[in-house]
């Protein structure tokens, strides 16, 4: 297998729907984004340990979060976990310019050295830091995704999304979640459930104590 095959079965089964998100998953191999002694399982589809009780997604959830964010090329995208840096290239090789934040100093370090393979790393500013508040230094932002589970939706998070924006958030326990994609229209939050997922928590002010 390999990071092209591992596009086209997602696309097969209908995880991948639009061109935009096809051509950044074949833009970004997954290969760079995992430790050496992870390769072989590069183009499963199944999350991988990045280290430090984190994970990379699946690419069929990183997929499907990348489908229901709609990124339009110039939008400012704030990701909130970082990891292992691939969500982050393959936001920015759909056109945005992404902030992303991480909690983990060791994970930062990881995400800056795999993305030195992505020819869009220059569009990705990470920073390391409590992301349930958000980042406000480059706010506000057309478009926010966290890559961990959330008790409930941030406030920060919600005034640092322009009138119009989109947010994807996992909602709930520090083991199970449900996805949503909540919209923010004149003023008002519009929240639409997504399903169930398995994200790690969100930890932080606005996040879970402890997993
Ligand atoms: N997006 C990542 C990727 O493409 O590899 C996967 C992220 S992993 C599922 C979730 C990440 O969220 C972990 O790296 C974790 O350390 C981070 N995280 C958890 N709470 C955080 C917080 N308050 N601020 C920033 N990052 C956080």
């Amino acid at each position: 297998m390999d990071n092209h095959t591992m596009v086209a079965v997602l696309e097969r089964d209908g995880y991948i729907r639009s061109e935009k998100v096809k051509r950044a998953f074949e833009i970004v191999d997954r290969a760079n984004f995992v430790s050496e002694d992870k390769r072989a399982y590069a183009y499963f589809d199944e999350p991988l340990p990045i280290g430090w009780s984190q994970t990379i997604s699946a690419p069929s959830m990183v997929a499907i979060m990348l489908e229901l964010l709609q990124i339009e090329e110039g939008n400012k995208v704030l990701e909130i976990g970082t990891g292992s840096g691939y969500n982050a290239c393959l936001m920015a090789c759909m056109g945005a310019e992404v902030i992303t934040i991480e909690r983990i100093p060791a994970l930062r370090d990881f995400a800056k050295d795999n993305m030195k393979k992505c020819p869009c790393r220059e569009k990705v500013k990470i920073f390391l830091g409590d992301g349930s508040i958000g980042f406000k230094r480059e706010a506000p932002y057309d478009r926010i995704i966290l890559t961990c589970g959330a008790p409930d939706i941030p406030p920060p998070l919600i005034e640092q999304l322009k009138p119009g924006g989109i947010m994807v958030i996992h909602l709930g326990g520090t083991f199970f979640q449900e996805l949503y994609v909540v919209k923010k229209e004149k003023g008002r939050l519009m929240k639409k459930r997504w399903g169930e997922v398995a994200f790690v928590p969100l930890i932080g002010k606005y996040g879970h104590r402890w997993a």
